[in-house]
This record gives C-alpha cells, structure tokens and sequence, in this order.
C-alpha cells in the first residue's frame, strides 16, 4: 500500500495530475538545449574576432574615415588633374575571367575610374589586343595590353599587325623592344615571383603594390581560416575594409623599385589584377579534405584536413561545394587601390604621357580620396613633378601636398629622409638622390599606408643618365 501511495504520490504533479511519460521529454528537451547552447558557444568563439570587427571594430573604423573624409582639402587649381586609373585588368579574353566590357565599364562608372589599362592573357590569335578595349567609353579611357607569365605591356592605342612577335618566343629584351617599337610601355605585374629578369634594362615599369600578391600571401602564412571568416561576416558589408585583413605594406618591393631607379627611371603602378572571375570556393575533396579554390584555377589554391576536413564531412556529403562567393567583383578590386595619373587632360595621349613619364602615384583610394597630393621640385625658373628627372643643382626646395594634415615621410635613396605631421611641406634640398614620399593617416590611432609617389631623382654630377 505505501508503495503503492508512494508511486502515486511520484506520479503526480501539485496540480494531482499523472507526470511520468514527461519526464523522459523534459530530460530530452534539457540535453538538447545543452547541445545548442553548447554548439553556439562554439560558433561564438570561433566567430568572435569577426563579430567583434563587424559589430564594434569596423564600425568605428568607418565613422574615423568619414571623419577624416570631412577634412579633404579639394585638389589645387595649378594644371594638373590626377585620373583614377586601373592598370592591369582582365576581361573574358583571358582564360581566367568572363568579365564582360559592360560590366567593367559600369563598375568603372560607379567607383569613379577614368582610364584603365587592360592586360589580357595572350591566346593563339591574339584576341586580346585585337579584340581588346580601346579609347573612350562612357567617359573611361581604355588602352589595350597584355599579361604574358614573364611581363605585361600597354599600349596607347589599338594595335594591329605582326601581333605575335609581342608575345612569340623571341628572347625576352627583343620582345620589349617590339613593345617599344608600337609605343608600348613594359610593366612587370607580380614583383613577387621568382622568374622576374631584373637584369634586364629594356623594362619600363613594374608594380609596386597588387592584390593578388596579398592573397599569396594569406594562404603562405596559412591565414586562409582568418581571410575566410572576415570574408563571410564582413565582405558584403565592409568590402574594402575587409580586403584590408591580406593588405601587406609592399616594403620589399618598394626597395626593389628604388634600387632599379637609383640606375634608370622605372614606373611604379598599383596592380588591380582585376579578374571578376576570383570565386571563392570551399569544397569537400574525396579524400575528406576541405578545399579552397580562389579564383577559376582548376587546382585548389589550400587543402585544409585535420579538424577542418572532419567540420567539410560533417557539412557535406562526397565532393560537394559548401559555399562560395565572387570576391572580387570589378568593383571592389579597381576601388581598393589606384595608379593616379597627373595630366593636363583627360585624353589618351595625355594618360598614356603621364604614366609614361611615371608622373604618377599610387593611392589605396578605397579607403581615403588622394585626389590633390602633390610631390614638385623648384629651384628658381626650374620646375618638376613626381616621375621627373633633372642636373641637382644649390637652392631648389621639394614641395608635398597631401589633402589632409597627415603622417608624409620623405625617402631619400630608399631610406627615411625626413618625417612631418603637416598638410603642406616645403623641403630644401642640399644634396642629390633619389626622392620619394609616402603618406599615411591615422585610424583609431593606427598608421595606414595612403599614398606613395614616384620619386623625384635630382642627379649629382655622377649620377647614370636615365
Ligand atoms: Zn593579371
């Protein structure tokens, strides 16, 4: 009887209500919500450092740049207009991109970019220069180029002809020369891989800064996890900002271009490598893996196994692609970074000039409008602009303009001349070399890199002509 009583009395509830077949049901519900909170525990802290970006970092990063955007001084009035410029993209010529001449002129329109320099990979019939952009198009200027493995060029206009003795297998100083022969310009994109012939002295320029060099990098220093992450809770909302997780101060390219100019002039351009075909893409490999494909290369860029593989298995079944996103549409690539031409007008011959001559700079625009930054050289009646060359001579001063009250350092033969917390510098100069500046500004009290300048070469007496 008392077991009887006591199971019933077990059995019901306050209310006197049976309760034993919810028991198990609340257990169950009790384990379950564990495992979600428990799983969502997890997804916070591996998501913590994004969440922490997108909800408290970034926000700030953005209210500190339309800050400063507040502050930009409008460009001078002495002449000069600087161009927003893309030098090196690709189009749907190349095998690496399906990028059409309306998409890349409405992204052009839309960031605000008055010429670019189209580089398409070279194809058995030439297609890309025959078929390439060229001249004006809804007011962006196009020149037509190519990127081979070992160089790319430009040209200032269409160009027709023996096409293939541009790109042949002739040795590589006759192949510039046939560039030079139609008016072209050689540029070396990638000044990371190992194949370049710096020896050579028939090269025109090369890239101080590109993008695609930054991703080589993320994935060398095994950050594919960190990029990928900031890519998914922050690209669609911060494009440019979290483009900047890869960006990497060139410093070693830099060196390299102020070692060729201390010999002869070299240009010094921004490499957009725009694609709009960078598609990145994880997928499970059959061997349990989880792949990473960045771009339309048939071979994934990462292979990730261990705790990685076994999350890709758990998420997919076979070799099925988990998720993927255009990382780079023409957009966010030609916003990110600019080759800025100073010309007089806004014409082809005017353009193709002022990167010839390197009266450039090159600006990471996507966060802050360089436009107005100028770099000059006077010495009585003697005038010059970045890019120029002239005899050094007593009692010429260099004049930096930047178009907000910023960080300017002055380089001098590649090492730190002077540093100034000013808007308007003026610098006398008493003695010959190789002068360039860079500018930065101040986020949240970091440095960023903004802008940097060709240089200004004032030859001593035993300087190399150029
Ligand atoms: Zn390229």
């Amino acid at each position: 009887m008392t077991d009887n009583n006591g199971s019933q009395a077990r059995a019901r509830g306050s209310d006197g209500l049976p309760k034993p077949r919810h028991r198990g049901l609340r257990i169950g519900c009790f384990l379950a919500l564990v495992l979600i909170l428990a799983l969502l525990g997890v997804a916070l802290w591996l998501l913590r450092t994004p969440l922490y970006k997108r909800f408290v970092l970034y926000p700030r990063y953005a209210r500190a740049l339309a800050e400063l955007k507040t502050r930009l001084a409008a460009p001078p009035d002495d002449g000069w207009t600087d161009f927003r410029s893309v030098v090196h993209s690709h189009s749907y010529l190349s095998h690496d991109s399906i990028g059409t001449p309306a998409e890349i002129v409405a992204a052009a329109k839309k960031v605000g970019i008055e010429a670019i320099f189209m580089t398409d990979h070279p194809t058995a019939d030439n297609r890309q220069l025959s078929h390439a952009l060229s001249g004006d198009a809804s007011g962006v200027i196009f020149f037509p180029g190519y990127e081979s493995g070992e160089n790319m060029a430009v040209f200032p206009g269409p160009v027709t002809g023996e096409l293939n003795r541009l790109v042949q297998l002739l040795p590589l100083e006759k192949k510039f020369d046939n560039v030079a022969k139609r008016g072209g310009l050689v540029i070396y994109p990638h000044p990371e891989e190992g194949k370049r012939r710096w020896d050579i002295v028939n090269f025109h320029g090369m890239e101080i800064y590109n993008i695609h060099t930054d991703f080589k990098e993320v994935i060398a220093a095994k950050r594919v996890g960190e990029f990928l992450l900031e890519e998914l809770v922050l690209g669609r909302r911060f494009p440019m900002l979290a483009f900047r997780v890869m960006q990497r101060e060139p410093v070693e390219f830099l060196a390299r271009w102020d070692d060729l100019n201390a010999k002869r002039h070299v240009i010094g351009t921004a490499g957009n490598d725009a694609h709009q075909n960078v598609r990145l893409a994880l997928q499970r490999t059959e061997e349990g893996k989880l792949a990473v494909y960045f771009g339309v290369e048939e071979e994934p860029e990462a292979e990730l196994g261990g705790v990685v593989g076994w999350i890709a298995g758990w998420v997919a079944e076979g070799t099925e692609e988990i998720w993927a996103r255009q990382v780079d549409p023409y957009e966010r690539s030609f916003a990110f970074v600019n080759t800025f031409l100073l010309a007089r007008e806004h014409s082809p011959q005017a353009l193709f000039e002022a990167l010839a001559q390197g009266h450039n700079y090159v600006a990471f625009a996507g966060f802050l409008d360089p436009r107005g930054f100028r770099f000059s050289y006077r010495n009585g009646d003697v005038t010059a602009i970045m890019g120029d060359e002239l005899a050094f001579q007593p009692g010429g001063s260099l004049h930096i303009r930047v178009p907000l009250e910023t960080e300017i350092r002055l380089i001098r033969d590649g090492t730190l001349h002077s540093k100034y917390s000013d808007q308007e510098v003026t610098a006398p100069v008493t003695e010959p070399g190789l002068y360039r500046v860079e500018a930065r500004f101040s986020v949240g009290g970091e440095s960023w890199p903004w802008i940097y300048s060709s240089p200004i070469h004032l030859l001593s007496s035993d300087s190399p002509p150029g």
